[in-house]
């Protein structure tokens, strides 16, 4: 049995009950048990082949979760299996080049497991197949025995192919439930635990610990150093403690042993605690600079698994927790790439606004409360006939952000480096997302008040006008800064010059901007939520959405996003989206996963649904799950409830 005690992507940190009243608390390390490797006096679970009178040794085994190998990570025979204990079954190792060949392997692994299972022993499910075939092992085993962990014994090897391990971690994956347990045997080391932990691993061993220390290696969690190089110890650690004093230990296998097996205990929490903050994905783009094959191995994610991973990212988080984008991968993070593509996929602009404003960002979030962002409204406000501006924000790494998304995840929450220059990738988005807007949205005119990317911005108008056969007015009002008073005295003018025959635009402008913000958020189904005669009260960034006297939700600034009333899921509901079918039941408190038939597939951890039975609004709330896990799982909370009949 499994529980979530925090998530964050498809990381997670859970406890796992091996037997009553007893459980282990993951992201954990199996420690190696034999006649020649001890495990770590600090062991919470161990992986073993040793028997003592055809047992495993009671004191070793006394309040440890205990994995025994049967044969497929160490070599061995058949065993004598005792009841409600962990085995790996025997399994037969094919080579990358005899995939094809798994079928027979299939039926021996079945074998293998038939005959633990029917002597009373649990097993830990052996899939070793590459892209694919891992998948199907991995369904075969859950179908047949549907074992509580899963091992992926090929890591190993697969190591040196990249793409491939890339692709069969996601086949592997996606075949499972999210309430398996899932191990890595022999990879895992101090500085590529983030990694692997962030691709959805909880169980991992110290087989690639002791081996590296045989061959003279130091573990830090940013990669394994030579020791015979090493003139000091950069450690505290009991071993490294007793190594300063006694030269004979300093640096023997011993030492660099109990050593590594530390600080595989303090990375994992670490871990654990970049978990329980939402920023696992940080403590991974630091870690894997230790080597190059991790790069990769993240990149092949982000670029040819990338479904997989959005599933599983918050859609919200709140607006203090920020988002650190400093590395090159940190521009590929499946929720940035999710908010590119969603404006893509869903935006439309505020109707009535006919000028487009496009303005630099600021570092201060949301761009509106910045002292610069402050002067550019000034001159908006002073203008004349401000409601038919719309600003528009070119940004790293988002590429752009309307203004009535700018508390929308993560666009109050991200932050970069900032050098005042634009390097390729970020520039190639910009022009990516700007092209995309000035093809899709209609503007009378255009006026660009980005100094540093003006050409950029020139060079797209001219490629867009073009395309579409028609000339857009475009007007340049920042040349060197786009805060000083020329700059805003140039903005407010030509806003006035060109604003003043257009017809003024009233209160209908908040409502648009609303609507436009609903629609990133729900899709089309929010086009119920705005039917009728719809009002906007409240102060920036609270505001109340109101139909006649009745109260549809509430945008907040602190969570990005708005928040609906029963009678809001009412109007949402008609559209069939963000919406949790459940049992027939009355909602008490919250709703769990249990009570859960069906879940739009769109639906994100942080997202506002409504909870219903056949068309019935029960409850709204927020998704504590993706999905997929809220019609798979059977325990846990699905929907925090916020009101409910
Ligand atoms: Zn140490």
């Amino acid at each position: 049995m499994l529980d979530f005690i925090a998530r964050d992507c498809l990381g997670r940190v859970a406890t796992f009950v091996w037997k009553e009243g007893h459980c282990l608390r993951t992201p954990a390390i199996l420690f190696v048990s034999t006649s020649r490797i001890r495990p770590s006096e600090y062991a919470h679970a161990i992986l073993t082949d040793t028997k003592i009178d055809g047992k495993v040794d009671e004191k070793e085994r006394r309040d440890r979760f205990v994995i025994i190998d049967e044969g497929s990570i160490f070599s061995r025979g058949e065993i004598e299996i005792e009841k409600d204990t962990y085995y790996i079954p025997r399994d037969i190792h094919l080579p990358l080049s005899l995939q094809s060949l798994h079928q027979s392997a299939l039926e021996f692994i079945d074998k293998s497991s038939e005959r633990i299972v029917s002597l009373g022993g649990k097993i830990v499910y052996p899939v070793n197949g590459v892209g694919e075939n891992a998948g199907i092992i991995a369904r075969n085993g859950l179908e047949k025995f549907s074992p509580e962990v899963f091992a992926l014994c090929n890591g190993k090897e697969l190591l040196g192919h990249v793409r491939d391990f890339a692709s069969t971690i996601a086949a592997f994956r996606n075949a499972l439930p999210s309430n398996k347990l899932l191990y890595l045997p022999g990879v895992a080391l101090p500085h590529n635990l983030a990694l692997f932990v962030y691709l959805g691993f909880d169980l991992f061993d110290s087989t690639a610990v002791a081996f590296g220390a045989r061959k003279g290696l130091f573990f830090t969690n940013y990669g394994a150093f030579d020791s015979k190089k090493m003139n000091e110890i950069p450690c505290f650690c009991q071993a490294c403690s007793i190594a300063r004093d006694d030269e004979k230990y300093r640096f023997s296998y011993e030492h660099l042993l109990r050593h590594g097996y530390n600080e595989m205990i303090s990375e994992i929490s670490n871990i654990r605690n970049a978990i329980s903050n939402g920023k696992i994905r940080e403590l991974v783009e630091i870690r894997i600079h230790a080597e190059p094959w991790m790069v990769s191995l993240l990149r092949n994610f982000d670029l040819r698994h990338y479904e997989l991973q959005e599933e599983f990212y918050p859609i919200s988080r709140h607006a203090n927790e920020q988002l650190i984008a400093s590395s090159k991968e940190s521009l590929f993070r499946p929720d940035i790439v999710r908010f590119k593509r969603r404006i893509i996929e869903r935006y439309k602009k505020p109707e009535c606004a006919k000028i487009l404003l496009l303005l630099p960002c600021s570092a201060k979030k949301p761009y509106s409360f910045s002292k610069s962002h402050r002067a550019f409204r000034e001159a908006i406000e002073s203008s004349g006939n401000p409601n038919v501006v719309h600003e528009v924000i070119l940004t790293s790494p988002l590429g752009l952000v309307p203004r009535e998304l700018e508390l929308f995840y993560p666009a109050q929450q991200y932050d970069i480096p900032v050098t005042g220059d634009w390097d390729e990738i970020e520039i190639s988005r910009i022009k990516e997302m700007l092209k995309w807007y000035l093809s899709t949205q209609e503007y009378e005119e255009i006026v660009v008040h980005i100094p540093e990317l003006c050409k950029v911005v020139e060079n797209i108008v001219y490629e867009v006008e073009k395309e579409k056969g028609k000339e857009l007015r475009m007007h340049i009002t920042a040349k060197e800064h786009a805060t000083s008073e020329d700059s805003l005295e140039r903005l407010r003018d030509t806003l006035e010059k060109i604003s003043s025959g257009m017809e003024k635009i009233g209160k209908r402008r908040i409502v648009e901007d609303l609507r436009s913000f609903a629609r990133y958020q729900f899709g089309g189904a929010s086009d119920y939520l705005f039917e009728g005669e719809i009002d906007v009260k409240g102060r920036y960034p609270d505001l109340k959405i109101f139909r006649g006297k009745v109260q549809l939700g509430m945008l907040t600034g602190e969570r990005g996003m708005i928040s609906l009333t029963l009678d809001g899921g009412k109007a949402l509901a008609k559209g069939r989206s963000y919406w949790v079918e459940i049992e027939d039941f009355k909602i008490k408190g919250n709703v769990f996963a249990i009570g859960v038939k069906d879940a739009s597939r769109e639906i994100r951890v942080g997202d506002e649904v409504v909870a219903g039975h056949s068309g019935e609004v029960r409850a709204v709330g927020v998704a504590c799950m993706t999905a997929r896990d809220m019609i798979e799982l059977n325990r846990g909370e699905a929907i925090r409830v916020r009101h409910k009949i």
